[in-house]
């Protein structure tokens, strides 16, 4: 960093009811100082994820009023933009200025219209939910950290709902059997509610559109549950799956039925990006199952991959539970910020170069993520949703 240059990064406290994660934590201060980063934060940001103002203090940031966090920040951290926070989110709008860099989640592509309501503010908006899918942008993968954490919360769930215990134990009250645990779609989350429910004892079936998963199922020491069902071409060159048509979705359901039933907990994580979440366990796979059974779906907020499930409620039909949890990570504040603080260091580390922050567009990290600038929607992506043609 050459001499004497610097830029202040500011985290606001989230506003959004129920948030408790906050933008950055202690911890990745001394990286971002080394960055040529001044911090300030808004008194009181970190409390409700268990990070108290002297610790950010003792890290070099000064704590501030919510608006000298926006008058001094170049970069403003936050876990919500308005597009992920459109009611108490929209009373930062007018604080935001013309050139101010914006980084957090933002649902760009579902929410695109709020998309072209924060251009107005002249900021430079960076959506981390179109980070490419690379091995260069792994380590600021804030999709990937999240649903880490609701995989695991989602097994914690569904063991406190379920009348049953998960481990196996032989007991002079006689043998305990172990729960039998389906985890449909195993991406990140799926793949951590099956390592966290092995890890409970839990005897773990799993299934996934994408053959490639088969390997990773069977390496936490679960069973990849076989399937007569025409997969080859379900994964696209992002590694991710495609859209699969209603005849296969039928048949899926046809053939998973036998395994919902005989299951204690069956946990759904299945997506398609930027589509509704298929539909994979009707209210008849549900009643087939025995009465205390637990269905935990995290595609809640996604549409869900169970007819019954209401997001952020529980709903009991025939004595089963389903669950459609609401923003999970924000349940585990303290974890679920830190792995965000360190995505975001890195993302902002990205785009620093000798004590300034630089956009080029040629690096298709910033690229990808950047939504709005110089009062324009400049993604394609979120153009294409808003239905304008090409670049602004
Ligand atoms: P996701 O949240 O979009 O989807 C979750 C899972 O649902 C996926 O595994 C998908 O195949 C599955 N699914 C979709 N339709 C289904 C159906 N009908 N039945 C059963 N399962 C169905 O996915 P994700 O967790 O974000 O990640 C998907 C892939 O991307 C994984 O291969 C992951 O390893 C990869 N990934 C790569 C990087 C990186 O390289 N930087 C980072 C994160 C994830």
């Amino acid at each position: 960093m050459s001499e004497g240059k610097s830029f202040v990064v500011g985290v606001p406290k989230e506003t959004l009811s129920g948030e408790t994660r906050v933008g950055l934590v202690p911890g990745v201060l001394t990286l971002l100082s080394r960055a040529g980063a001044k911090v300030v934060i808004e008194k009181g940001a970190g409390v409700n994820a268990g990070f108290v103002d002297r610790e950010f203090e003792g890290k070099g940031a000064t704590m501030v009023s919510r608006d000298e966090v926006f008058a001094q920040a170049d970069v403003i951290v936050q876990v919500r933009t308005y597009g992920a926070n459109p009611e108490a989110g929209k009373d930062d709008l007018a604080s935001y200025r013309k050139g101010q860099i914006v980084i957090g989640f933002g649902e760009p592509l579902a929410e695109a219209g709020r998309a072209k309501e924060f251009a107005s503010t002249g900021a430079t908006l960076f959506a981390l939910e179109l980070l490419p899918r690379t091995t260069r942008a792994q380590s600021m993968d804030v999709l990937s950290s999240m649903a880490t954490i609701a995989g695991y919360k989602s097994v914690l769930l569904a063991a406190s709902e379920l009348p049953r215990m998960f481990p196996m134990m032989m007991t002079a009250a006689g043998t305990i059997a172990p729960a039998r645990v389906f985890v449909v779609g195993a991406g990140v989350a799926g793949l951590q509610a099956i390592a966290s429910a092995r890890r409970q004892g839990a005897v773990v079936n799993a299934y996934d559109i994408r053959p490639a998963v088969k390997e990773q199922i069977e390496s936490l020491g679960a069973k990849f549950v076989y399937m007569e069902l025409e997969t080859t071409g379900a994964q696209d060159k992002g590694g991710y799956a495609k859209e699969m048509g209603e005849e296969f979705l039928r048949k899926q359901r046809e053939l998973m039925k036998r395994v919902v039933a005989e299951s204690d907990v069956v946990i759904t994580t299945a997506a398609v990006p930027g589509k509704k979440a298929p539909v994979l366990i009707t209210t008849d796979m549900v009643e087939g199952m025995q009465p205390g059974s637990v269905v935990v779906d995290l595609a809640a907020e996604r549409g869900g991959n169970c007819d019954l499930t209401k997001p952020g409620v529980m709903v009991e039909t025939h004595g089963v539970k389903v669950l459609g949890p609401v923003n999970l990570p924000a349940t585990v504040p303290y974890h679920a910020s830190l792995m965000y603080a360190r995505n975001v260091t890195t993302f902002l580390q990205n785009m620093v170069k000798d004590g300034e922050v630089h956009i080029s567009i040629e690096d298709e990290i910033v690229r990808d993520t950047m939504v709005t600038r110089d009062g324009d929607v400049v993604n394609p992506l979120v153009r294409g949703a808003l239905g304008l043609g090409g670049r602004a």
